[in-house]
């Protein structure tokens, strides 16, 4: 009896380490109307397919909250949407294109400070690497069509080159130095934070992803290409959710 009970022991600690193995990734959402939490399935998918297990995270307030979260999770996606408050980065807000949800503001901020401060690695996507951005000290252009002229077409989900640094993370997992991407944004890094690493540019010159510490950032959509059905970005979450692993 008594090794029998050693050994379901035994059992139960193989199956609690070899679940540990699997990544946890909380992913935060927007709040959608009548209160919905709100997030699409793209970026749930993608952890899936990836092999980590997708966490949906509520909006939440309170900084002991965002702390306690992000002990029990391996990573954090920073998912898209609405911009980020101006008066963060010191500007009034420059038109009527600016869409500001300020409890997102607040919540997304904790779970990225979190983040931060505990060391476990962030992929900021779209919105996501605009606030890191300015978390750490940058600025963003509020509305490209009205301050930044360029030839290149950020919005509406029209794709386009970017060229990569050697030695960042998109070139190293894609072995090439350009690639072409989606592009859904209307605003973009204007002064890079201090430290951070600018590793891809469009042709008009606009950060298209930064690096900084365990912070992967980028302005354009790689979990909704995968969905699309190019699967190539399964190389992008698959780095993520084996560093977030490790
Ligand atoms: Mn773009």
């Amino acid at each position: 009896m008594r090794r029998l009970s050693l050994y379901a022991l035994s059992l139960l600690l193989a199956a609690a380490c070899s679940a540990h193995k699997t990544p946890l990734i909380g992913i935060s959402c927007s709040r959608g109307a009548g209160g919905a939490t709100q997030l699409a399935t793209t970026y749930t998918e993608a952890v899936q397919r990836a092999g980590g297990i997708a966490v949906v995270l509520p909006t939440l307030q309170d900084a002991a909250q965002a702390e306690a979260v992000l002990g029990k999770l391996d990573g954090l996606i920073l998912s898209g949407g609405e911009d980020v408050q101006p008066g963060w980065y010191g500007e009034e807000v420059w038109n009527e294109t600016v869409y500001v949800d300020s409890l997102r503001d607040r919540s997304d901020s904790l779970l990225a400070r979190a983040a931060l401060a505990s060391g476990k690695p962030v992929l900021a996507i779209c919105r996501g690497s605009q606030l890191m951005n300015v978390l750490l000290g940058g600025s963003l252009y509020q509305d490209l069509p009205s301050q930044f002229g360029t030839a290149v077409a950020h919005g509406g989900g029209v794709a386009h080159r970017i060229g990569l640094e050697p030695g960042s993370v998109l070139a190293s997992l894609y072995g090439t130095d350009s690639l072409t991407v989606n592009s859904f944004h209307h605003q973009a890094v204007k002064d890079p934070a201090p430290g951070i690493n600018i590793t891809a540019r469009s042709a008009d010159g606009l950060p298209e992803a930064f690096e900084t510490g365990r912070v992967w950032a980028v302005q354009f959509h790689p979990e909704k290409m995968l969905q699309q059905g190019d699967s190539s970005w399964i190389s992008l979450f698959g780095a993520f959710v084996r560093r977030c692993g490790s």
